[in-house]
C-alpha cells in the first residue's frame, strides 16, 4: 500500500527555497496510526499462520499502539489483551479515550501497578501471563521488532528518491530503522525523537543497516507526551493553513522542528524535505482532556 505525497505550502519555505512534502500515513486507517499498520501487518500474519488466537501487548493510558493492536486484532479475528501501565486506571479507564476505544474493539484490559509493568518482559512475568491468558503472541511495548521494521521498509516508495531528506519520527525507533533500510544511498534520514532519553541511537542500529542518518534532539519539548503553548498554536496553525492535522506527541513536534530548522538555515536553498506522517491523531482527544484541566489552548479538531 503507497500514500500520497502531499506538498505543504508555507510562506517560509518559498523564502527559504525548500520544498517539504508530507507522506500522509495518517490515511491509512482512521484509528491505527499509519506506522503502527505497517509495525503490525507482518507480525498479525505470522500470529494467524502460527495458529495463535490472541495477540498480547504492552502500554500506557494514552497508547497508539495499545489502540492499533486492539483494532488489528478485531480486523483479523483475534483476541487482544493489553497489560496497561497503572493501577488507578482499572477505576477510571473509561473516561481515558484510547482504552474505551481498545475495549470497544475487544481489548480485554488489565491494570498492573508501575512496578510490575517495568518486569513485564522478565522470564518470570510472561509465565505468570500464560497461565493467566493462555497462549499468545507477544507484541513488546510499542511494538518494535524485526517483522515490525519490515513492515516500516515498505513505507518509501521508488519515486521518493527525488527527496535529499527524509524526516521521521522517533519513539522505539523501529519506524525509522525501516525507512533507514529502504532510503537510497545519497538520501539523509532524519529523526526527531519525542522521548528525552539517550539510549535509541543503539536501539535503531540493532534493526537499521549502516546508512546516513542522524537523530535531531531538540524539539522533544521536555519528553514523551510533554505539549506547550507553542506547540499547540503551531499544530493549529499548521492544520488552518495546509489542512493537514498533527498530533501533539509525535508529528507535531517533527513538524515544529523541520519548519524552525528551515527558519535557521539548516537546509540549503533547493533541498527536498519529504516529511511521514505517521498518524497518532486518535491521541488528540486524550490530550485535549489533560489541556483541559490545566486550562490551557486546545486542539482544533
Ligand atoms: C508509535 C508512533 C511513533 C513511533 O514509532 P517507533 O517505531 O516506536 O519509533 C511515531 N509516530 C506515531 C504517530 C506513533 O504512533
Amino acid at each position: 500500500m503507497h500514500t500520497e505525497n502531499q506538498e505543504v505550502d508555507l510562506p517560509i519555505l518559498k523564502e527559504k527555497k525548500v520544498s517539504l512534502y508530507i507522506k500522509r500515513e495518517d490515511s491509512i486507517h482512521p484509528l491505527i496510526s499509519g506506522n503502527k499498520y505497517r509495525k503490525l501487518k507482518y507480525n498479525t500474519l505470522k500470529a494467524k499462520s502460527e495458529q495463535y488466537d490472541t495477540l498480547l501487548t504492552f502500554g500506557g493510558a494514552y497508547s497508539n499502539h495499545i489502540a492499533a493492536t486492539a483494532c488489528a486484532a478485531n480486523e483479523n479475528g483475534l483476541r487482544s489483551v493489553g497489560i496497561i501501565r497503572g493501577e488507578e486506571l482499572a477505576f477510571k479507564w473509561h473516561e481515558n479515550p484510547t482504552l474505551s476505544l481498545a475495549f470497544e474493539l475487544g481489548m480485554e484490559l488489565n491494570f498492573v501497578s508501575r512496578n510490575d509493568y517495568r518486569k513485564k518482559h522478565t522470564e518470570h512475568c510472561l509465565e505468570c501471563l500464560k497461565s493467566e491468558f493462555g497462549r499468545f503472541y507477544l507484541l513488546p511495548e510499542g511494538g518494535t521488532n524485526d517483522l515490525a521494521v519490515k513492515g516500516c521498509e515498505e513505507i518509501l516508495t521508488g519515486t521518493d528518491s527525488a527527496f535529499d531528506i527524509i524526516c521521521s519520527c522517533v519513539g522505539t525507533g523501529g519506524t525509522i530503522a525501516g525507512i533507514i533500510n529502504t532510503a537510497g544511498p545519497k538520501q539523509q534520514v532524519l529523526g526527531f525523537p519525542a522521548l528525552k532519553e539517550n539510549f535509541l541511537k543503539e536501539d535503531i542500529r540493532k534493526f537499521a543497516a549502516n546508512g546516513n542518518w542522524d537523530l535531531i534532539r531538540d524539539y522533544h519539548f521536555g519528553g514523551y507526551a510533554k505539549v506547550s503553548t507553542a506547540l499547540i498554536h503551531f499544530i493549529n496553525e499548521f492544520k488552518k493553513k495546509t489542512r493537514i492535522p498533527l498530533d501533539p506527541v509525535y508529528t507535531g513536534k517533527m513538524l515544529y522542528g523541520i519548519i524552525d530548522m528551515v527558519k535557521r538555515d539548516r537546509f540549503v536553498p533547493g533541498t527536498k524535505i519529504l516529511a511521514v506522517h505517521t498518524g497518532g491523531l486518535q491521541g488528540i482527544s486524550g490530550m485535549n482532556a489533560k489541556l483541559k484541566k490545566k486550562n490551557l489552548p486546545l486542539i482544533e479538531l
